[in-house]
């Protein structure tokens, strides 16, 4: 049996709380050290989204904690994203195939459920109010600032950074050799506000949908909860003509509404005093490599923090959390210092990945979901998808409804997302898509996939001449 280690994790947020699950389930001492307070005793503004969209990445590491049924009890499937258009009609966007859906979550819910989860195991324990302050990679030692107003030294045999996009531990490793980090913030940012419930508790919207209002160059999404509300949040620049410094009296931020969002508005009794009572929160992506340092390893935002256009940061370091302990399974008889390496090597370009793919869709959100000829493509998309369930798969659909790795995604998605456009260019029409030139088009394109990479580029090759 492996030795027992003692193991330190910190922040106890969704990654960090995961994170303990997987080690205690392995039978390590592990200490969680979060410089909030406990959120289950008090709640405690977490200065972020209310609910999250969940998707297949994040349900395959809480299937292996045995958490997948106990939490879809408490998430709401959303089958498409239901687009608000500015003439005031609406249009469905199914997000996949029939069946296929992400789901909203609380995200105070599934981070407690996952403390929960942790602390049932006698192996783990959390430290509340433990500002880590220091990490001595060299001694292996965590530095903490504690509520009492202590300076506490905890050693540790393994230390794991989750503690968010602005990790402490992370910062530390900056300072060492060979460490590459970069960081952008976007030039939007959000604002929670709420669509409460009908009376009798149902939803003011369609309940199974993510909600949009694209409008170029801001937009409005809206996710359910489970209490019959939406959490609506508004992305806007912070400076411009429209923005969130030019948007500050009622008589500035009611017009706007009413310009814009008149549908949304309808719904928002307390638009006011939710605009000006929550927070304005910024939006950065953050890539570094390695995401480990000897003993010490970061997970989640910590080691990619992505803007939340593909609602996938929770999914992604819930895939950390899968990857790495599976790594830990297979390499048993290696010191964990270079499974860490192994991790780093081969998953570290999924998170700078999925960042980019994240800024993009924001692009793809807030100025394409209106778009005529995007519409068109992603019912060309759709169509593709269930005509040829086997060879073809849209980008979105490898992101949220696989579990391949996020840069296979990228680059794959990115050839048939060119493809489905080569067909739109040459079938336009929809009476087009099932007849034989089409489906000629299409088996020849997937002949050369199920060939082997190494001659995939010759072949491709060979049926762009015979096919022009
Ligand atoms: P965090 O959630 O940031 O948790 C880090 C924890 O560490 C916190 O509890 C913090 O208090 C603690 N901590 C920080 N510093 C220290 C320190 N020095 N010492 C001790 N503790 C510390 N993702 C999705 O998958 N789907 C979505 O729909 C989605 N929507 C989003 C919407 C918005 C508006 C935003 C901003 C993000 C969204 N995300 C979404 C991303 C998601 O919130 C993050 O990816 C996720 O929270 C990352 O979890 P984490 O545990 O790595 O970091």
């Amino acid at each position: 049996m492996e030795a027992k280690k003692n193991i330190s994790i910190v922040g106890a947020g969704l990654v960090g709380s995961m994170w303990a699950c997987f080690m205690a389930k392995k039978g390590h001492n592990v200490n969680v050290f979060e410089r909030r307070g406990d959120m289950r005793v008090k709640e405690v503004d977490a200065g972020k989204s209310i609910n999250l969209a969940l998707s297949t990445r994040g349900w395959q590491a809480l299937k292996e904690l045995g958490m997948e049924a106990e939490l879809k009890k408490i998430a709401i499937p959303m089958k498409g994203r239901m687009i608000h258009q500015e003439d005031g009609t609406q249009d469905f966007q199914p997000y996949g195939k029939e069946g296929q859906a992400i789901y909203s979550i609380s995200r105070g819910e599934l981070n407690k459920a996952l403390m929960n989860r942790a602390d049932e195991d006698s192996n783990s324990v959390f430290h509340f109010d433990y500002k880590c302050e220091h990490v001595d990679f060299e001694h292996k030692t965590l530095k903490f600032s504690t509520h009492d107003g202590e300076i506490r030294t905890i050693s540790s045999d393994y230390i794991f950074g989750a503690d968010g996009a602005f990790s402490a531990v992370r910062y530390d490793m900056q300072r060492t050799h060979n460490f590459n980090y970069s960081q952008q913030f976007l030039e939007h940012g959000y604002k929670e506000l709420c669509i409460p419930p009908n009376a009798d508790g149902t939803h003011k919207l369609e309940k199974n949908a993510l909600h949009i209002w694209p409008r170029k160059s801001f937009m409005l999404i809206a996710l359910p909860n489970l209490d019959g509300s939406f959490t609506v949040t508004l992305f806007l620049q912070f400076k411009g003509k429209e923005s969130f410094e030019t948007l500050d009296e009622d008589h500035e931020i009611i017009p706007f509404f009413e310009k814009y969002f008149p549908t949304a508005l309808q719904h928002i009794p307390d638009l006011i005093k939710d605009y000006k009572e929550n927070p304005t929160g910024s939006l950065v992506t953050v890539k570094c490599s390695p995401w480990h340092y000897k003993h010490a390893c970061l997970l989640g935002d910590a080691a990619h923090a992505v803007v939340p256009f593909y609602g996938q940061g929770m999914n992604a370091g819930f895939q950390d959390c899968y990857v790495l302990n599976n790594l830990l399974d297979k390499y048993k008889d290696k010191e964990w210092e270079d499974v860490f390496e192994i991790f780093s090597e081969e998953h570290a370009k999924n998170g700078q990945a999925i960042a980019d793919l994240a800024v993009r869709n924001f692009i793809e959100m807030r100025d394409d979901t209106a778009d005529d000829h995007f519409l068109q493509r992603k019912k060309l998309e759709l169509n593709l998808m269930n005509t040829y369930p086997d060879l073809y798969k849209s980008q979105y659909q490898m992101v949220t409804f696989t579990t391949e790795p996020y840069y296979d995604a990228l680059t794959k998605g990115d050839e048939q997302t060119d493809f489905a456009e080569q067909l739109l260019n040459e079938f336009p029409n929809k009476e087009d898509w099932n007849n034989s030139a089409f489906d000629k088009k299409v088996r020849n394109r997937f002949l050369v996939f199920k060939i082997s990479d190494k001659h995939r580029e010759y072949f491709y090759l060979f049926f762009k001449c015979i096919n022009k």
